[in-house]
């Protein structure tokens, strides 16, 4: 289409100018879960195109710059230090070299107010010295999370494995689960074995942070994959995935037909089986099962710049846990009337080598059907209030923040859903069954992968991160079993 501009006429960019017919791989979807799968994939030799929806890369991973130098990180709030060893192996040492650690993590609510380093150290001294719970239990806890493993009993919840070391313990319950909860969404009803495995990770070093920012680890991870000889299109919405035979054989986008021999999906898992491929490929019971996936909650944020000459005193701490609820429970922390705030500080350090700003994000889970149907002017009624409560309750810790606030603004369930095309805007994915459908998708389609958040534990940074790596090798697996030039070898380089 051509549209005429103020008597000019203004030719549409192509986005897909200089991509191939064919290719070995198609990644849909640039969040790091397709990013890392595209690396690998490129690293090792095959033909490889990442196709991107939005105007920039990164899917959840992504920022935005507002007028005045602002720049605001959307998922930059911390991830584990697992992510030092992945980056370095899967990615490349200057982008593990910036991966630093968060010095103050604070939580403030009804029934305790305490800052750690969220070490296993750290919380072994608290629950001993300030929550009062035996060594040795302290020790069978920790023990029993770190031992956890993917193909133990998935019957366990969160909140029985609580019970079973710190029965009645809402206080403990509320340290243990809050930044969990924060970090993939997962709630005392999830399997315990979700819940032990991402906390471990976390207690084993402390909480981690990307130094620059995620427009430079982004644009670190673009470089990189130029490098590798992947082929990457932005603004390039992939419409439909083409089978012949029970095969992947194409994909269509922007109006083209690109052949492929496997496709690497990091769309959300329902939107690749329903939307993408549609369901008269796959099984009935296969499709039974992917219906009754359920996709994860989604979250609102409030976005604070404070003008250049103002600042904050470190000892606010780099996250925030605060709530204003005396329980803790799942309900609560998605609720519209939010109690849960759990905010991030930016301080100067976090971009040495831009202006230097002090920033503040809160963020809260948040349930799609409460921002969903809203007329135009509730929601932004809606938006508005969320901005004004935000104010309220960050002046607990940032006195007169209204006047020293140079930028605000809110995003919401479906500011996600718009940017990622996550069905009801998930944060995090799907619930834990997503992760078998996930993965039995090339059993029903030779060719199709899915890698990104499912299952919680395939979700946030690392997660998603460290699925990309699994699914590059399945990929690269049945290319290399199908006649691939190139050699399997390359993946561990
Ligand atoms: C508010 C918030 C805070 C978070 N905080 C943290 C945190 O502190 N620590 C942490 O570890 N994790 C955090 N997370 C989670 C983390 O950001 C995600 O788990 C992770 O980034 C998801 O990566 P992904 O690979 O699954 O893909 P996503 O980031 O979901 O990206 C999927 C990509 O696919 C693209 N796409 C979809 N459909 C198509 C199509 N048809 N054609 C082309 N492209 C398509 C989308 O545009 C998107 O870019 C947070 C998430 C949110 C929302």
């Amino acid at each position: 289409m051509i549209v005429p501009v103020d008597g000019l006429v203004a030719v549409p960019r192509d986005f897909l100018q200089n991509v191939q017919d064919s290719y070995d791989v198609v990644v849909i979807g640039s969040g790091l879960a397709g990013m890392t799968a595209a690396n690998i994939l490129g690293r090792a030799g095959h033909s490889v195109l990442l196709l991107e929806q939005h105007y920039k890369l990164g899917g959840l991973a992504t920022w935005f710059k507002r007028p005045g130098g602002h720049i605001f990180d959307i998922s930059l709030h911390g991830f584990p230090y697992g992510m030092i060893k992945s980056c370095r192996r899967y990615w490349n040492q200057a982008i593990a070299d910036s991966i630093v650690p968060l010095k103050r993590i604070r939580f403030d609510n009804p029934v305790f107010s305490l800052t750690t380093s969220y070490h296993r150290n750290d919380f072994t001294r608290l629950l001993s010295e300030q929550f009062g719970v035996p060594r040795s239990t302290i020790d069978a806890f920790f023990d029993t999370a770190r031992q956890m493993k993917f193909y133990d009993d998935q019957e366990l919840t969160t909140g029985e494995l609580f019970e079973r070391f710190f029965p009645g313990r809402q206080d403990i319950v509320r340290l243990l689960m809050e930044p969990i909860v924060y970090a993939n969404g997962s709630t005392l009803e999830d399997p315990a074995l979700s819940y032990g495995i991402v906390f471990s990770n976390f207690m084993s070093k402390g909480v981690f942070t990307f130094e620059g920012g995620t427009d430079r680890l982004i644009q670190l991870m673009h470089d990189e994959l130029l490098s590798n000889g992947v082929d990457v299109g932005i603004r390039c919405d992939v419409e439909q995935v083409g089978v012949e035979r029970d095969r992947v054989v194409s994909v269509k986008v922007n109006g083209r037909t690109i052949r492929t021999r496997s496709v690497v999906s990091n769309a959300n898992l329902q939107a690749t089986i329903f939307r993408l491929v549609g369901d008269q490929y796959f099984d009935s019971q296969f499709i039974d099962e992917a219906r009754q996936v359920r996709v994860n909650n989604s979250s609102t944020q409030v976005y604070m710049a404070l003008k250049p000459d103002e600042y904050i005193e470190e000892s606010t701490g780099d996250l925030l846990f605060s709530s204003t609820a005396r329980e803790f429970a799942t309900d609560l922390l998605l609720s519209r009337d939010i109690t849960s705030r759990t905010y991030s500080i930016y301080y100067p350090r976090t971009r040495p080598a831009g202006r230097s700003r002090h920033l503040v994000v809160s963020s809260t889970n948040a349930k799609y059907e409460d921002w969903a149907g809203l007329t135009k002017e509730e929601y932004e009624q809606s938006k508005r209030d969320l901005i004004e409560t935000t104010l309220d309750a960050a002046e607990k810790y940032l006195p007169n923040l209204r006047e020293r606030v140079a930028h605000i603004e809110a995003s919401t369930p479906i500011t996600f859903e718009h940017y990622t095309r996550h069905v009801a805007g998930s944060s995090f994915g799907t619930k834990f069954e997503g992760l078998a459908v996930s993965r039995g998708l090339p059993e029903q389609v030779r060719g199709l992968y899915h890698a990104g958040s499912v299952g919680i534990i395939m979700s946030g940074w690392l997660g998603a991160i460290n699925y990309g790596v699994i699914v590059a090798n399945d990929v690269d697996a049945c290319l290399m079993a199908s006649g691939s030039a190139v050699s399997s070898a390359r993946l561990s380089e």
